[in-house]
Order: structure tokens, then sequence, then C-alpha cells
């Protein structure tokens, strides 16, 4: 099968949370194009099932998604053994899954704030823990880690775009996830696993379909690029980590962005 990129990932499963939908799907897709099995985490969908077998049918590859809450650990380590028992050797996550609420911070209900931080972090901290466990008792020396941030990591939207969408909780999740990869990288490092994460910017997602047009169109504006991205280009550099051709790559936020920074 040709690859992605030039990317192959021949008899090699990849782990994608939050795959069965927006950019998560889109990295499903790209990773199977060039050849990788697919394990979809989703939490909640009807339809995860059905794109996992659009995946394996286009692609001629080993697709199945798996309902897992991020959030509970024992879970997390069981469905990652299962994947790896059932799908063959694991050799990456994305740690993709997250959730947006956005709230005024005076609104903001403790719960509110322990969801986006128990997904968006102890989510991405669990299932980056459970793959290093995997890759530990299988002493399979190798594995690559990516993790999903933001923009938001660097940025308060909400004031440079004057929208009214406050999200000071999803940006700090965003930001403390930029340092776990750090940390993580450092720490992992000398066990053969690398992590970086990969920073998008405005993507067209079920997250911001129902945003004001008047506010899209405006955050649109502000990219140099002059529109959102279509979930697909962010998978570049996704799969670049992912691949052996990042071996020297490790503890980095990659932005994908259209620009949006530069301002
Ligand atoms: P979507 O809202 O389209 O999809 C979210 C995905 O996460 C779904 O697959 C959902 O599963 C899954 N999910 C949510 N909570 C859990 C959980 N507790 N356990 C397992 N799976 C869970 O999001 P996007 O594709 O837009 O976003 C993907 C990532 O990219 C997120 O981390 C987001 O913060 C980040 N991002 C998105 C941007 C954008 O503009 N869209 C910009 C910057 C970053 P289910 O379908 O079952 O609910």
């Amino acid at each position: 099968m040709p690859g992605s990129f030039g990317i192959n990932f021949n008899n090699q499963c990849i782990i994608v949370t939050g795959g069965n939908r927006g950019i998560g799907y889109a990295y499903c897709r790209e990773i199977a194009r060039a050849g990788g099995n697919i394990a979809m985490i989703y939490r909640d969908a009807n339809d995860a099932d059905d794109a996992a077998n659009r995946v394996a049918k286009e692609f001629g590859v080993k697709a199945k998604a798996y309902r897992c809450d991020v959030t509970d650990v024992d879970l997390v380590n069981r469905t990652f053994k299962q994947v790896s028992d059932e799908m063959g050797p694991v050799t990456g996550l994305i740690a993709n899954a997250g959730v947006l609420n956005p709230k005024p911070a005076l609104e903001l209900t403790q719960d509110d704030f322990r969801e986006v931080y128990d997904v968006n972090v102890f989510g991405v901290f669990n299932s980056a823990r459970a793959a290093a466990k995997l890759w530990q008792e299988k002493q399979f020396r190798k594995g690559s880690i990516v993790i999903t941030s933001s923009i938001a990591s660097q940025i308060v939207i909400q004031q440079a775009l004057n929208q009214p969408m406050p999200t000071a909780f999803y940006n700090s999740s965003k930001a403390a996830v930029v340092n776990l990869t750090k940390g993580l990288a450092a720490e992992w490092a000398s066990q053969g696993i690398r992590v970086n994460c990969v920073s998008p910017g405005f993507v067209n997602t079920d997250m911001n379909r129902n945003m004001d047009k008047k506010v899209r169109d405006f955050q649109a504006s502000m990219v140099p690029l002059k529109r959102f991205a279509e979930p697909q280009e962010m998978t570049g550099q996704a799969l670049l980590l992912l691949s052996e051709h990042a071996s020297y790559m490790t503890g980095c936020e990659y932005v994908v962005d259209g620009g949006f920074l530069v301002y």
C-alpha cells in the first residue's frame, strides 16, 4: 500500500483517542492510508463502529472502535491491553480526545472545571501512561506519543478576538499538556518513547460548528490564510511525529494554525 507523505505504518497499530470524529477521525484515515491498523477510542458516540468500518473498508487495514472514557484510568489500561491483544503491536498513540465547554469563569462550577481537566489533562496522562506501560510490558523499546494541545495553550483567543466565548480553564488545560509533553519526553526518552504535541489553530469540527457566524468569520479573517482548517490539514505533522522520520524529535509543541500566532 502506498504510504501517506512517504510514511509507512504497515503491521503497526496506532491508538487514536477521540478517533471517531473531527480531527481524530482525520488522523485515523491518514494513518490507515499509510497502512496502519487503527484503534479508535471514543466515549459515547453511536456511530463509532461505522466510522471504524469505513476506514477499514476504504484502506484495507484493521480498524476497530473501542468505547472507553479516557478519564477512567483502569478502563484505559484494560482497553489498551485489549487493543494490543486484538490489533497487533501498538507503536503509537495520539492522545487527542478533548472537550471545550466555554463559560465565564465566575459561572463555572467545580464540576465544569473538573470535566475539562479530567478529559484534557488526566485523560491525556492516563492514555500516555497506558501506552508506556504496554511498551514496558512488551519490552518493545520504541513508541511515539502525540498529544493534541491547541493554540489556546499560548494565547487567550477571547481577548485577542473579542469573542464572547471565555475559555480560561480550557486554555490552562491545553497549556498543562504542553508541559506534560516536555516532562514525559524527558522521563521516557531512555525507554525509547518520544512524546510531542501538536497545537491546532481553528479547525472545522463539531467543537465549533455551532459558533456564531459573525464570530467565526472574524476569527477566520484574523488567520493569515484567511480560513479555518479542515481536519485533514492537521494530520501531516502528527504522522511525521509518529514515524521513524521523527526519530530525533521529542518534547516539542508544533503549531499548525495557518499563521494565526504570528499576529
Ligand atoms: P470533536 O468535538 O469533534 O471530537 C471530540 C472527540 O473526543 C470525540 O471523538 C469524542 O468522543 C472524544 N471524547 C471526548 N471526551 C472523551 C472522553 N472522556 N473519553 C474518550 N473520548 C472522548 O473535537 P475536535 O476534533 O475538534 O478536537 C480534537 C482535539 O483537538 C481536542 O483535544 C481539541 O481540544 C483540540 N483542538 C481542536 C480545535 C478545533 O478548532 N476544532 C482547535 C485546537 C485544538 P464521542 O464522539 O464519543 O463524544
